[in-house]
């Protein structure tokens, strides 16, 4: 889909963005110039909307098929970026399922990873005895994940697995288990669909790719 396109679909979003100052910031390995016109910034269509409600749908059945309709289910979803994931996850299963939110940090705005996670918000309830998916967005070196199973683990869950929306395989640091992968894709920074960058594109329907 072009650019054209892109912004065609998301009416008003070239206004509300519109600013004359231009700034640069450094995220990761990806240039992304802030400011100047929001055609600058419009991000390129990695997976449509369609592609990530068709996936998301699937890795639905496939997670309530292996946990049978008597057994609790309880997912615990990283914020912010795993909101959308969970919200169309969880409306896909026709199941009882129960969810709980952790917050962490993993990314100093404009950094690169520093291996160095901060819980922001622990969960409401505790996880013993009970069949617990982590539900994250994207799995990048492996860090977040890696410390996160690790402290959830030493809760003492029935079961623990993993669901990731995304996952950049070429970027691993460390050896991490994931049971549900959506979609795997190269090294490149990501947006929309819960993923920000800078805290924009959270609300974007689709995965996209920002331009430099
Ligand atoms: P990891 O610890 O695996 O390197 O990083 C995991 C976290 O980094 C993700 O939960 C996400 O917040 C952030 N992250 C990694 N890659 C991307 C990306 O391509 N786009 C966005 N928006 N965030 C990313």
């Amino acid at each position: 889909m072009t650019r054209e396109k892109v912004l065609r679909g998301l009416p008003g979003r070239g206004k509300m963005e519109h600013t004359t100052t231009a700034r640069h910031f450094i995220f990761g390995r990806e240039m992304c110039k802030i400011g100047g016109h929001m055609s600058d910034l419009a991000p390129t269509v990695l997976l449509s909307a369609e592609d990530v409600q068709t996936r998301v749908k699937a890795l639905a059945r496939e997670i309530s098929r292996e946990y049978p309709p008597d057994e609790d289910l309880h997912l615990v979803a990283i914020l912010k970026g795993a909101f959308l994931f969970l919200g169309d996850l969880i409306r896909a299963m026709d199941r009882n399922v129960t969810i709980d939110f952790m917050a962490v940090s993993s990314y100093a705005k404009g950094t690169t990873s520093s291996g160095e996670v901060r819980m922001i918000k622990d969960l409401d309830s505790g996880l013993e005895g009970r069949n617990v998916i982590i539900v994250e967005d994207i799995v990048d070196t492996g860090l977040t994940l890696a410390y996160l199973q690790e402290i959830l683990h030493a809760r003492n869950p029935r079961t623990l697995r993993t669901a990731c929306l995304l996952s950049k395989p070429s970027r691993r640091k460390i050896d991490v288990k994931v049971e549900y992968v959506g979609f795997t894709i190269e090294d490149r920074f990501v947006v929309g669909y819960g993923l920000d960058f800078a805290e924009k594109y959270r609300n974007l329907p689709y995965i996209g790719v920002l331009n430099e």
